[in-house]
């Protein structure tokens, strides 16, 4: 499953359609369960806009090590499109030096995979 549009880059989101798991993009409005290709109405998808203003972004620090930490980073300072792992770095160092994160070399910055936030979350999200 890609982590990302392949036609705008922003990172996917996972819905429950009616009971229909789709993948989508906020950005394009375009979600694909298995066997089916739809838009949202717009209601929902500024709903779904607004759900994931209010939430964090988690992303992952894997060290050098082999272990890896789960930090988050304010969904307003990760909306900055290519820019944001850059800024999840930033945030990654700061943490480390405020003791949130554990010391050590960050040898990369990602975001977690669908299924990985699916393991965060519980199948139907927060709330
Ligand atoms: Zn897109």
């Amino acid at each position: 499953m890609p982590e990302a549009c392949d036609r705008c880059g922003a990172p996917l989101m996972e819905i429950d359609h009616y009971g229909e798991p789709l993948t989508g993009c906020l950005g394009c409005n375009i979600w694909r369960g298995k066997q089916l290709v739809i838009q949202l109405p717009e209601e929902d998808v500024q709903a779904l806009r607004k759900l994931r203003r209010s939430f964090k972004e988690e992303f992952i620090a894997e060290y050098e090590d082999g272990t890896q930490e789960v930090f988050a980073v304010l969904q307003s300072a990760s909306d900055q499109g290519p820019g944001a792992l850059e800024i999840a770095r930033i945030v990654a160092g700061e943490w480390q030096r405020d003791g949130k994160l554990k010391p050590g070399a960050i040898m990369k910055v990602r975001r977690p995979s669908i299924e990985e936030l699916i393991e965060m979350y519980g199948k139907g999200g927060r709330g």
